[in-house]
């Protein structure tokens, strides 16, 4: 297919000091996981990008120094020049593909937290850590300024011996020195560098003079700079400062990478914002400089992006999310399938992997991650290995992504649904406030599956044992295997993480589960709600149950509501945001039992308790797997084999409850090894230390 010449704008090649990128996508830096530990998992993953049509392809924040590390996550490293051969790994996979490769340079000063080198950090000036470590700073005296400049320097020179044609001078986010040098708020110099903004800016103005006169004859010298931190006067704004700082250097570097601080508000979930949510703060900057502009703000829509580059907004169009979520968005607005892209739902599953230093995974890209331990392409998948046919039972984030794979494989598949509406917990979450966006889970894998001729879909169709059995044999559907995706339910009696048994006197109250409030349950008088889950959920029906005016008491044994949220870099806002709708919250309590009209609340260290009224009670604990339809056709081997079905299993929630993503990738992993080859002992390849 041709590409619609409307997009043909985004496919202009733009020059960037000494070099040109073909087209406009700009996959910006993003943490990953796997950094300076898991190097060829990190070339596989941002080749697979530069083949998907983006034509800058950015590594992570890369460290320059052993002075500045936070280990034990796991970030980029250019120490010396043994990580020069792991980086050049990746340029290599990048060049392959005719796109530029860039590198983050950063030295996090005050925010390194150093747990590896026990180097003690720098900063300009002698401050505390910001995450309630034990731990502060040094001030840098004149030859640690000379000192740093010379490792950013040889950092840059590294780079470019590694391959890398754009080297950033990187001042965003809250935790680079850059950024600290720059900020009132931690810079109390009373030398040149500290002061008037003029001296604050100074070292910024010096490293990248540094990086040019070092690299500048061959690689473009990029910065990324955070235009507002949402500090107001105490820190840098749009308005003001961030403004200025860009005036005063705006024809200095070949490239300015624009955004907001901190990672939070720079990667913002759906449930807080919405595409383009950047453009106001860094709208400004292209009529400062003549240097090309990038900027993010989540974007997946090709006439979002024209009309960013017609309003003169930005040159090129920023994206880390929407790159994970679908590595081949600018090929697919190239071949005209602008319809297929694979849309981020905005839910940052892919930080919690740089959260929590393992590779990186996707809600809507199960191969994200896997491109070189399980060698998945998210465009190609092998063939069918026979004319077996597959029936998949449920059609929830799993059954669908499960589907589609195997039709992209080439297998007949009938995919079973009880309900009318496709999408399973992702349709009925969709409806809850701010997690509108995670519908595109549905949409993409529905829309995919419309044109597989291969699948046939049954809406509307509960399927039980017998007619599993019966129906294998039929002409028209006939199967070999049998998947059930048959998702899984909250629990009623409490039985969670604090609670191994049900929790006393439940009979008592009028009670609730998630499924009965998204099945839209009629609720009365005081809610209590009570989070055992602490994820997402206990807090999105906090918000909804007071914006229909309940007054609403959440409990949770957690220190904070929704904690595990944190690693989505959530919980801040989450727990702001129902403060601010007056949810009354009870972290750190357990719900220890119910009577009539009222809960027993205990303080999870003393177990004090205390009374609280309460007219409906909603448990927000475990889910149940629906594996009953697994049990009775698993109970019957000879059956199953006079049915002809030859494999049986389940996936997803049904499996193991979990994340909407983990069900996404046990759905195409159970694509993936229909009718494959037995399992090594390890399912992946590991990247195993070299003695
Ligand atoms: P997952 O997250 O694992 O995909 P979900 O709970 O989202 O699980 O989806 C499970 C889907 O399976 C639901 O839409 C449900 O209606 C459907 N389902 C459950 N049991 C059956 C069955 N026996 N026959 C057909 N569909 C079923
Ligand atoms: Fe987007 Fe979620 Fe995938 Fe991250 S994990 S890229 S936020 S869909």
């Amino acid at each position: 297919m041709k590409r619609d010449p409307r997009y043909d704008i985004l496919f202009e090649p733009v020059k960037i000091g000494p070099v040109t990128a073909k087209n406009r996508f700009f996959q910006v830096p993003h943490c990953n996981g796997m950094g300076y530990l898991r190097p060829n998992s990190l070339a596989e993953m941002r080749g697979i990008k530069a083949e998907g049509g983006w034509s800058v392809v950015c590594t992570e924040e890369v460290y320059i120094h052993s002075s500045s590390e936070c280990d034990p996550m796991v970030e980029g490293r250019l120490w010396d020049d043994g990580d020069i051969p792991a980086l050049a790994k990746m340029t290599e996979a990048v060049h392959k593909h005719g796109s530029l490769a860039g590198i983050e340079l950063q030295h996090g000063g005050f925010c390194s937290t150093n747990h590896y080198s026990r180097i003690p950090p720098i900063s300009p000036s002698a401050i505390s850590n910001d995450d309630y470590v034990p731990l502060q700073a040094r001030a840098m005296n004149k030859s640690d300024i000379r000192e740093y400049r010379k490792w950013h320097r040889k950092a840059a020179l590294r780079a470019k011996q590694a391959g890398f044609d754009l080297i950033y001078v990187y001042a965003a986010h809250a935790g680079t020195l850059l950024t600290h040098f720059l900020s009132r708020r931690f810079n109390k110099r009373t030398d040149e560098y500290g002061g008037s903004l003029e001296n604050r800016v100074r070292l910024f103005r010096e490293v990248i003079e540094d990086t040019k006169d070092a690299v500048g004859d061959t690689c473009a010298v990029a910065v990324r700079f955070a235009v507002d931190e949402f500090l107001g006067p105490q820190g840098i704004t749009a308005e003001n400062e961030g403004r200025e700082i860009v005036e005063m250097l705006a024809e200095l570097p070949d490239l300015w990478d624009v955004n907001i601080s901190d990672w939070s508000r720079d990667s913002a979930t759906s449930r807080f914002e919405s595409e383009g949510y950047q453009e106001s703060y860094i709208s400004f900057v292209k009529s400062v400089t003549s240097k090309p502009v990038v900027g993010v703000g989540r974007y997946t829509s090709p006439d979002t992006m024209v009309s960013l580059i017609e309003r003169g907004i930005m040159d090129m169009i920023g994206a880390a999310r929407p790159s994970i979520a679908d590595p081949f968005l600018p090929k697919k607005i190239e071949q005209g399938r602008a319809d297929e892209i694979r849309e981020c739902i905005g839910c940052n599953i892919c930080v919690t992997g740089d959260e929590l230093s393992v590779p990186i995974r996707c809600t809507q890209n199960p191969t994200m991650g896997e491109e070189w331990r399980r060698g998945w392409h998210p465009e190609r998948i092998a063939a069918r290995k026979s004319d077996d046919g597959v029936l998949v039972v449920g059609g929830g984030p799993s059954g669908l992504e499960c589907a589609l794979a195997l039709g992209q494989r080439g297998y007949r598949v009938i995919l079973a649904e009880t309900l009318a509406e496709l999408g399973g917990r992702v349709s009925r979450e969709s409806r809850l406030p701010g997690l509108s966006e995670w519908g595109r889970v549905r949409d993409y894998r529905v829309h995919m599956l419309e044109k597989l001729e291969e699948v046939s879909i049954y809406r509307g169709n509960p399927l039980n044992a017998e007619e599993i059995f019966e129906f294998s044999a039929a002409d028209q559907f006939g199967y070999s295997h049998v998947i059930l995706a048959t998702g899984a339910n909250w629990r009623r009696d409490g039985m969670g993480r604090m609670h191994r048994e049900p929790i006393p006197g439940l009979e008592k109250i009028p009670l609730f589960t998630p499924d009965d409030i998204m099945d839209g349950a009629v609720l009365k008088g005081k809610v209590v709600i009570y989070d055992d889950d602490h994820y997402y959920m206990g807090g999105v029906l906090a918000e909804k149950l007071r914006q229909e005016g309940h007054e609403v008491l959440l409990v949770t044994p957690a220190a904070d509501i929704s904690t595990w949220t944190h690693h989505t870099l959530e919980q801040k806002n989450i727990q702001k945001n129902l403060l601010e709708l007056g949810v009354e919250l009870a972290p750190q309590t357990d719900l220890a039992a119910v009577h009539s009209g009222m809960v027993e609340l205990a303080c999870v260290f003393t177990d004090k308790r205390t009374e609280r009224a309460c007219d409906s009670l909603i448990l927000v604990t475990e889910r149940i797997p629906n594996d009953e339809l697994f049990t009775a056709l698993e109970e019957d081997p000879t059956r199953l084999t006079d049915a002809g079905i030859k494999t049986l299993s389940c996936i997803g929630d049904c499996l193991a409850p979990g994340t909407i993503a983990a069900a996404v990738y046990s759905g195409h992993l159970a694509a993936r090894e229909l009718e494959s080859e037995p399992q090594e002992e390890v399912p992946f390849l590991r990247e195993r230390i070299q003695l």
